[in-house]
């Protein structure tokens, strides 16, 4: 954990040549430092045009300089940035003369640390930040801006004050006997803990979204030999990186892309064909397919045109975990002039298409929009981490144990443990209680200069 009383500095900028580059420094000393290197006092929120300079007076570059005073700052302390020239040897030059005069590097994520720690942004926030750094689509940027905003962090600290509340009055009652707890306040509980149940479900749709939006969706085509796979996989990322071929069994190995669909991120892996064979380089592709199906939130199951699904698949589709989404391709369309069309089959959508001439892959691609749970007509989702889904799902996950507790057996006291354990769950989410691994673990995957 970061020791406040020292000072940091690192190049906020990515490396690499550019127009401008910034020195960012922040902590006690950073005044002082700017004063020794530019041999002027900035003002507060002021830019100045200075010289910078090392200790012998000799000039490194000129930009400009900018003072940010504590607490009126990006990390709540006292910021200096200088702007100066977008050079790796020049921005290094100014770097060592900030570390001469006090500062020490900084780690990486560690000035959006500070802000965390000084309570400029909530965990939430802070989490926005990296991922509005790497949003892979304009769409997850949009989102990423709102948690930021501090969107999602409302609706959370709302659902968690909702259950304190509930905490409160349980608790206050545990100390009267069974009997002087009246029906009217026992069923009005019910109903505000049946309340944040059902928000903490809405929230959990939008999050889901949203997660997808940020670490991407998995996507894993699966079908027989020839069916078509790669070059389904080729229409959707517009390139020819999977090889076809007219030979059954080529795709032997896993082939794994990664495109943006209708703003949403999708990896999509195309596994060997899978078949009963005796032959052991693609006995090893049935066995990655398996793998790949597990760790993929959603399967095409690919067949050709005017046929069933093949004996073997339906037995795959079986295996297929429930929280899996399919969607049936029925590819070649063409050979028969069919046109493309979308159905249903099994309650799993069903899409004709042609990967040869593209018809239908409109119709596919927004299959998969929709499968990320995201819908033409909702709003920009918040955009989430795992970490925030897994923590929602168990604060609902106790607030329904603990209310069937109170329902079934007037056990106030489980009840009043399940809703501290719910809100603890909440607290998680926007930092109130985090242990500190995993503090360490979410800013270590800043870049340097955040
Ligand atoms: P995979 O083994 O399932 O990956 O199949 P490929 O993508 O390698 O395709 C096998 C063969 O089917 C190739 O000769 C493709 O050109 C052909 N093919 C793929 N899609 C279509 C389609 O939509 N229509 C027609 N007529 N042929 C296709």
């Amino acid at each position: 954990m970061s020791d406040l009383t020292d000072t940091i500095a690192a190049i906020a900028t990515a490396p690499g040549a550019g127009g401008i580059g910034v020195i960012r420094v922040s902590g006690p000393g950073s005044l002082s430092i700017a004063q020794h290197i530019t041999g002027v006092t900035p003002q507060p929120r002021h830019a100045r045009y200075c010289s910078f300079m090392d200790s012998e007076g000799v000039v490194l570059d000129r930009g400009l300089v900018l003072y940010f005073m504590a607490p009126a700052s990006y990390t709540g302390e006292d910021v200096v940035e200088f702007h100066g020239h977008g050079g790796q040897v020049v921005l290094n030059l100014l770097l060592r003369q900030t570390l001469a005069l006090g500062a020490r590097m900084a780690r990486p994520g560690e000035f959006t640390e500070r802000a965390f720690l000084n309570g400029k942004l909530d965990l939430l926030q802070a989490e926005a930040v990296a991922d509005l750094i790497n949003s892979k689509s304009e769409y997850a940027a949009r989102s990423a801006r709102r948690s930021l905003d501090g969107d999602f962090s409302r609706a959370v600290s709302d659902i968690r004050e909702r259950i304190i509340a509930i905490q409160v009055f349980v608790e206050g009652a545990l100390d009267f006997p069974e009997e002087e707890i009246d029906f009217i306040a026992r069923s009005d509980i019910e109903e505000r803990a049946g309340a944040c149940i059902t928000l903490l479900e809405e929230l959990l749709e939008n999050a889901r979204g949203g997660r997808v939006l940020n670490e991407g969706l998995r996507v894993v085509i699966i079908g027989r030999p020839n069916v078509g796979k790669s070059s389904i996989l080729n229409r959707l990322t517009g390139s020819d990186r999977a090889i076809v071929t007219e030979l059954p069994g080529t795709t032997r190995d896993v082939i794994e892309d990664s495109i943006v669909v209708q703003g949403v991120f999708v990896n999509v892996v195309d596994t060997a064909g899978i078949h009963v064979t005796e032959n052991p380089v693609e006995r090893e592709g049935i066995r990655r397919s398996r793998a790949e199906i597990e760790r993929s939130d959603v399967v095409l199951l690919v067949m050709e045109s005017g046929r069933d699904l093949p004996a073997e698949l339906e037995e795959l589709r079986a295996l297929i975990p429930a929280s899996r989404q399919v969607i049936l391709v029925e590819n070649k369309i063409d050979v028969h002039a069919q046109p493309p069309s979308r159905g249903t089959d099994n309650g799993c959508p069903r899409i004709a298409l042609s990967a040869k001439t593209g018809d239908g892959m409109d119709l596919l691609q927004a299959a998969l929009r929709h499968c990320a749970g995201l819908t033409d007509v909702m709003d920009t989702p918040l955009l989430a981490r795992t970490r925030h889904i897994r923590a929602l799902e168990q604060a609902r996950a106790r607030l329904q144990q603990g209310l069937h507790n109170y329902r079934e057996d007037h056990a106030a006291e489980l009840f009043a443990e399940e809703l501290r354990r719910a809100q603890h769950c909440l607290g998680e989410i926007t930092g109130e209680f985090t242990a500190e691994a995993l503090l360490g673990e979410i800013f270590a995957k800043f870049c340097i200069g955040k």
